[in-house]
């Protein structure tokens, strides 16, 4: 066996878990290589840059990372909060909620939040107040999101119940006649407060500590990485081989063995590699499909295979004439129509239901936007046709087919921005298929397995294993988002360093 090939743990993928992973076990001292399938490292955290400008793929905006909040207090062990620069949105509007003409605002400070809905709900102080009681209650059963270590299961009790039946039982108070005298503008608040469910691929599955440990670490705190999300990886990746770790890229992992509990992992190039552990960071159903059927329990294989994915998504890439677009210090979720829990579902002549437009920032004291990301849901179904092909060589129907649903979306787009059109120099457009193949998640998921409130245990991957010395990390495991990936990382290397150590060390820094 070649030694310069033989670690002490692989970590296949470099998403923000690999990396965090990577980070946290290179300084415990553990010899540790990232192997990653593309010539990037960061997965979502990866950004791409057409006619000198530069775009956000995974990550728009991320919650708490106010002083003192649940992922700067994380981040600060990885060295990335002295370091990243950042923008605050807007404090009393971090995501604006669309539907037709009326807009709502969602605000950041749990006060503030229900003070910039009163005026539209004078009679839901008490609906607001049990919305922000209960997204409290829900956290504080997760103590990790506290940077405490996990003592009880209380947080069973939330995995169990539905986000959207929560939602809708607290209140369905209409916005009173008076205020908007349009009757498209009856929106009920338990529509407006899931307006931003796109962020967890709001579906009627949805448990409510998803939704709650997202919306609460939005509304503690919400910030954009001035620059790019790449910064993260970059900062990582540094640290990383600064303290010994390898980080290879180009190469996709193919074959996962397990000989005399000596693991071997086999890749497109050609070469193997050896570990005492391995962490995948990648889809596990992907992972299973890279090992001998011997290594894995029939029932795990089977539990795995029949996971549904969140809903994947289509996305437009706008880069702006100078000077003709606003910097917008939030995020604008429009809905076609008042159900947000339906959106994912729709298709045909019905699409686009909704979508989200994020505008990048690139400085503080933004006047003018040089790009913009628009997002919004798209079934893998409409896009299987061209399963077989690679990007860049999908054909002319596939072009044709991306054209016809750009200029949709872009209609439904320009009547909440009607100046969009004329702005606009450049468009890149993404679809599930872009997804799956560049980063590898099954039908191109926006955030991966899809976590389900009637079958909690089941749709939970645990980052532990029954193959000894095989673990999980990443989004399919704790929670999607940058703050559910980081504290999964936490939570993985828990496994292998003792969690209450891990966790000491991270509270001091
Ligand atoms: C469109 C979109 C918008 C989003 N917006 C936000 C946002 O605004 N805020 C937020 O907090 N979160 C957002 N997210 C979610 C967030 O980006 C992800 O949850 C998170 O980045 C996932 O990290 P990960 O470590 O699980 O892995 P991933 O980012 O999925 O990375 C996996 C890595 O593994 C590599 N890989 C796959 N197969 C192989 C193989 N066989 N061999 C080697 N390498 C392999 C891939 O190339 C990739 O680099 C968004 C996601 C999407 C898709």
């Amino acid at each position: 066996m070649n030694e310069m090939n033989h670690y002490d743990v692989i970590i296949i993928g470099s998403g923000l878990g690999g990396l965090l992973c990577g980070y946290i076990l290179t300084k415990e001292g553990f010899k540790v290589c990232i192997i990653e399938k593309q010539r990037q490292p960061g997965g979502n955290l990866q950004t791409f840059t057409r006619s000198g400008y530069k775009f956000e793929t995974g990550v728009h905006y991320t919650g708490a990372l106010g002083p003192n909040q649940t992922l700067s207090r994380y981040w600060k062990y990885f060295g990335l909060i002295d370091e990243l620069p950042l923008q605050q949105l807007d404090q009393d509007c971090f995501d604006r909620i669309g539907f037709d003409e009326c807009e709502f605002p969602l605000a950041q400070g749990f006060g503030n939040f229900i003070e910039q809905l009163l005026p539209m709900f004078p009679d839901a102080r008490s609906g607001l107040t049990a919305y922000i009681d209960k997204i409290a209650e829900v956290v504080s059963a997760f103590p990790l999101y506290n940077l405490e270590l996990p003592v009880d299961h209380r947080e069973h009790h939330y995995t169990t119940q539905s986000a959207y039946e929560f939602l809708t039982k607290l209140s369905q108070i209409p916005i009173p006649k008076s205020k908007f005298p349009n009757p498209k503008c009856q929106i009920p608040l338990s529509a407006v407060l899931a307006g931003n469910n796109y962020l967890y691929g709001g579906s009627r599955v949805t448990p409510l500590h998803v939704a709650s440990l997202i919306n609460h670490s939005f509304i503690s705190g919400a910030y954009r990485i001035i620059g790019g999300s790449d910064q993260i990886a970059h900062i990582l990746v540094r640290a990383i081989r600064m303290q010994g770790g390898t980080i290879i890229t180009n190469h996709e992992v193919t074959a996962i063995d397990n000989v005399r509990q000596k693991f071997s992992i086999g890749t497109t190039a050609g070469d193997v590699y050896f570990s005492t552990r391995i962490i995948s960071d990648i889809h596990p159903a992907a992972t299973l499909s890279m090992m001998p059927a011997e290594m894995v329990r029939p029932a795990y294989q089977k539990r795995i295979d029949s996971l549904d994915n969140t809903a994947a998504s289509f996305i437009l890439y706008l880069s702006f004439k100078p000077g003709t677009f606003p910097y917008l210090n939030y995020n604008y979720y429009h809905h076609a129509a008042a159900d947000p829990w339906a959106e994912s579902g729709i298709t045909g002549s019905q699409w686009p239901g909704m979508f989200l437009l994020s505008t990048a920032c690139h400085k503080k004291e933004q006047e003018f936007a040089e790009t913009a990301t628009i997002l919004t849901y798209m079934h893998y179904d409409e896009v299987a046709r061209w399963k077989d092909t690679v990007t860049g060589k999908r054909g002319a129907a596939y072009l044709d087919f991306k054209h016809e649903k750009a200029e949709k979306l872009l209609r439904l787009v320009s009547q909440r921005f009607p100046a969009i059109n004329a702005a606009i120099s450049h468009m890149d457009i993404s679809t599930p298929l872009t997804y799956r193949d560049y980063t590898g998640i099954p039908e191109g998921s926006l955030y991966g397995i899809q976590k389900n409130y009637h079958e909690p245990l089941l749709t939970t991957v645990m980052p532990k294993t029954k193959i000894p010395n095989f673990y999980f990390t990443g989004q399919n495991t704790n929670l999607h988002g940058v703050l559910g990936v980081t504290i999964g990382a936490v939570v993985t290397c828990g496994e292998i360093l003792g969690l209450e150590h891990l966790l000491k060390k991270i509270k001091n820094g």
